[in-house]
């Protein structure tokens, strides 16, 4: 009974190391940045479209301005050819002198902000002829994380089948002890001994604690009297 309780163990504890891998397995890092670094990219085509909604959006008012300051200026020309009085005429001429100096700075603007669009618009066909290779990668690593989760459930499927079978044997006391030893004793429930040590707290026994643990009956679980684990003899 106390040989299969040790192997009870050495279930147990091989299913909390795996679950452990399973949780950290080195694939689930690679799928975590191939995933960050498309999110990265998602952020940047935004980021980008946005700039480039922007600009357009400024070209048009730019040019919209523009329009009205021609209507206005071919206004302003055709009352110059009426005009008499040369004050008025001086007038309506310096008028115009700024609508057209207004006209330049809005088509340097213009000009500015197309220039921007087309550097934009570069950067985004760039960032777009990147997308295969960043969904390719995030597939391939979410397959590998896949096929690394299944390998370790296999191993878990299988121990946990084990444990099953050997539970059954096992009196339903030993195992309430077993149980609530582990809980409170990080996973370790049961220990050997070697010699006067226990395994489980790798502390030595006191000569008359050692004949205590040696001499209880062989179907009996002594306890280790420094960590209370369960002694294999
Ligand atoms: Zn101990």
């Amino acid at each position: 009974m106390t040989e299969r309780l040790l192997d009870l163990q050495t279930i147990d504890t091989t299913t909390d190391q795996l679950r452990y891998r399973r949780a950290h397995l080195p694939e689930a890092d690679a799928a975590a940045s191939a995933r960050a670094e498309l999110a990265t990219w998602e952020r940047a085509v935004a980021d980008l479209r946005a700039r480039i909604d922007a600009l357009e959006a400024e070209v048009e008012r730019e040019e919209h301005a523009a329009k009205e300051i021609d209507t206005k200026r071919a206004r302003l020309q055709q009352q110059l050819r009426t005009v008499i009085a040369p004050r008025e005429a001086e007038a309506l001429q310096h008028e115009i002198a700024t609508l057209t100096a207004q006209r330049g700075e809005l088509d340097d603007r213009e000009l500015e902000a197309l220039e921007a669009q087309t550097g934009a618009d570069d950067e985004l066909q760039a960032l777009l002829a990147d997308e295969p290779r960043l969904r390719a990668a995030l597939a391939t690593a979410a397959e590998q994380l896949a096929a690394a989760q299944a390998l370790v459930d296999d191993e878990l499927a299988a121990l946990d089948a084990s444990r099953t079978s050997l539970r059954a044997e096992l009196d339903a006391a030993v195992l309430d002890r077993y149980d609530r030893l582990r809980t409170h004793l990080g996973g370790i429930a049961v220990a050997k001994l070697v010699g006067s040590r226990c395994d489980g707290c790798h502390l030595d026994m006191s000569a008359a604690e050692l004949d205590t643990v040696r001499h209880a009956p062989p179907d009996e679980l002594p306890e280790c009297p420094n960590c209370s684990r369960l002694l294999v003899r």
